[in-house]
């Protein structure tokens, strides 16, 4: 696999990206020439499958591990990059869990774990970045959210919350951010094929999706490519780009 020049000499941290669309987002940047740091919290070994990926076709990558809903172990994680690299200049913020439930049944628990990972993660890796973006005048943050964010689901409460509200953390950082030469925007995916969705391919879920099949990673990692990508996405900012089949259409 030779790999391009889209991102050469850039810094790139995928939060999650031991496994499934983190996994696939990872290796594209890889690919395009970006030092990526492969983060993950309890999958070592499948962390160091991504990272060995990535250098045996020739690309840089290390990888490192965080709990992304731990506001010390964030801080932690990006002083080590700092420290390492000096700048940084892609943040994918990708990490996400689902604890699924009817709401009236639904534990205090599990509202609060998706709540802290999916939507204060977010929040405390893209604050931990910022001064370091502002300084470089330069930064790309590209969200992972999902069309449950823009629609609502039963049984998903909590996730579609998580997921919305990282819409409007986009939005509202790209507007603060903008002047600084940063961008910020998220990528919604419909039904991808991951662990998240083993055991989710049922025909009325397939149904619902004009394409007709779920999504693959590979889908994901191609927009959120373009997204880090100069110049092509240069002027794009404060967006939600759906990859998602087709499945909501405004
Ligand atoms: P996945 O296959 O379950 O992978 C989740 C990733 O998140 C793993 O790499 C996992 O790492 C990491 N992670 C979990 N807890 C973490 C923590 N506390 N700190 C850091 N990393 C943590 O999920 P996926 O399907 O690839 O989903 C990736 C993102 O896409 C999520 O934000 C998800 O909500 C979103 N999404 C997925 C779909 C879909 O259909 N699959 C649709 C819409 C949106 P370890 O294994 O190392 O813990």
């Amino acid at each position: 696999m030779a790999y391009n020049q889209l991102l050469t000499d850039q810094i790139a941290l995928v939060t999650g990206a031991s496994r499934g669309i983190g996994r696939a987002i990872a290796i594209a940047l890889g690919r395009e020439g970006a030092e990526v740091i492969v983060n993950y919290s309890n999958s070592p070994e499948k962390a160091q499958e991504v990272v060995e990926e990535i250098t045996q076709a020739g690309g840089k990558a290390y990888k490192l591990e965080a709990n992304v809903s731990d506001e010390n172990s964030v801080d932690e994680l990006i002083k080590t990059i700092l420290e390492k690299n000096k700048h940084i200049d892609v943040l994918v913020n990708n990490a996400g869990i689902t604890r699924d439930g009817l709401l009236m049944r639904m534990k205090t628990r599990d509202w609060q774990e998706v709540i802290n990972l999916n939507l204060s993660g977010v929040f405390l890796c893209t604050r931990a970045v910022s001064r370091q973006m502002i300084k470089q005048r330069k930064g790309r943050i590209i969200n992972i959210t999902s069309v449950v964010g823009l629609m609502g689901n039963a049984g998903q409460a909590n996730y579609a919350a998580a997921k919305a509200g990282v819409i409007g953390l986009t939005k509202s950082s790209a507007k603060e951010f903008a002047s600084r030469g940063i961008t910020v925007n998220a990528v919604a995916p419909g039904f991808i094929s991951t662990d998240m969705t083993k055991d989710l391919k049922t025909d009325s879920i397939l149904s619902a999706i004009p394409l007709g099949s779920f999504g693959s990673p590979e889908h994901i990692a191609g927009t959120v490519k373009f997204l880090a990508g100069d110049p092509a996405a240069s002027y794009i900012t404060g967006q939600v780009i759906q990859v998602d089949g087709g499945m909501v259409m405004s």
